[in-house]
């Protein structure tokens, strides 16, 4: 039973909601050795170049094989493990796998996702640094993506930590774009690299024109502001299409490529895709 706070009336229980409780205490409790029992693993996602439908890198999005849950999803965990500041040593165990996968397919592009809460450590640029060294990854191919939540926290500290980690030289994408409530003029004043597109937008292109206008002027803007434009989530030849006609630099999406495993991402570096229509 629960009770209200301070009404003194008592509501319905609902089972439901101590199954999620337990659920994510077990979770938490496991995650903790997850890293220790080599239970995390990396599938890869091309990012594919729109002009000449190659391979330019791969985006890691990390996996718990959990012993009896099976296969978790990183929705399922993420945010337990930055509730725990579990993620602090989980995101570096990403980004030197990652970067090491990266130099054992002889240099290709590499984006990692870095949570807020490994940007408020205040150590994210040694920490990078450090893999950079201790993995022989170039700088220059290694792209840290981070959703907007970024900025919009002690704007000045976290210019600041931005551009410690842009002098290493590694490139920054801002993920998800259009979802959060950063505005253009974060945009000018941060030096990001690269705009990803949400795939909420890609998942509308087709239908209302003001959508397709919409997507359009985001990557104008990006264009603008000297950034690349990478579509996520394109699940359509149309969307595809479209997204070519728009100037869009980069692709990413289950049309093109799931993530996959290291060793089946392999073949995806031999041959370009056929992207023309
Ligand atoms: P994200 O960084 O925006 O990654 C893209 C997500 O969209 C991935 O889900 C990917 O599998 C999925 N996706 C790609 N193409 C398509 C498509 O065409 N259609 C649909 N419906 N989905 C597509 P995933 O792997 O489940 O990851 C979800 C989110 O979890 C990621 O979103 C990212 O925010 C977070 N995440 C994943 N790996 C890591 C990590 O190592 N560290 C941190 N901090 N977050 C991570
Ligand atoms: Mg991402
Ligand atoms: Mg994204
Ligand atoms: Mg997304």
């Amino acid at each position: 039973k629960s009770k209200d706070a301070g009404g003194g009336r008592w509501t319905a229980y609902h089972p439901s909601m101590h199954d999620e409780l337990m659920r994510r205490v077990s979770l938490a409790d496991d995650l903790r050795y997850a890293l220790d029992r080599d239970e995390l693993v990396l599938h890869y996602q091309p990012t594919v170049d729109m002009r000449t439908g190659r391979v330019v890198g791969f985006e890691a999005l990390v996996r718990w094989q959990h012993p009896s849950r099976g296969m978790v999803p990183p929705l399922d965990f993420i945010g337990v493990a930055e509730a725990t500041g579990l993620i602090v040593p989980l995101g570096r165990w990403v980004m030197a796998t990652a970067c090491r996968q990266a130099v054992r397919w002889g240099g290709v592009h590499m984006a990692v996702n870095v949570s807020v809460r490994q940007f408020e450590t205040g150590t994210l640029a040694e920490t990078v640094a450090a893999v950079l060294a201790e993995t022989g990854m170039p700088p220059h191919l290694l792209t840290l993506e981070m959703t907007e939540s970024v900025l919009l926290t002690d704007t000045d500290e976290n210019l600041a930590r931005i551009t410690e980690l842009k002098a290493l030289g590694v490139v920054l994408a801002m993920d998800d774009f259009g979802t959060g409530y950063s505005s253009l003029a974060y945009l000018r004043r941060f030096p990001m690299d690269i705009l990803k597109i949400d795939r909420s937008f890609v998942d509308r292109l087709g239908g209302d024109p003001a959508d397709g206008a919409l997507v359009q002027t985001i990557i104008r803007l990006a264009h603008r502001f000297g950034m690349h434009a990478v579509a996520e989530g394109i699940e359509n030849a149309a969307q595809l299409t479209i997204l070519r006609a728009m100037d869009c630099d980069y692709a990413q999406g289950f049309f093109l490529s799931r993530p996959l495993p290291a060793s089946e991402a392999t073949r995806l570096l031999v041959a370009p895709f056929e992207l023309a229509s």
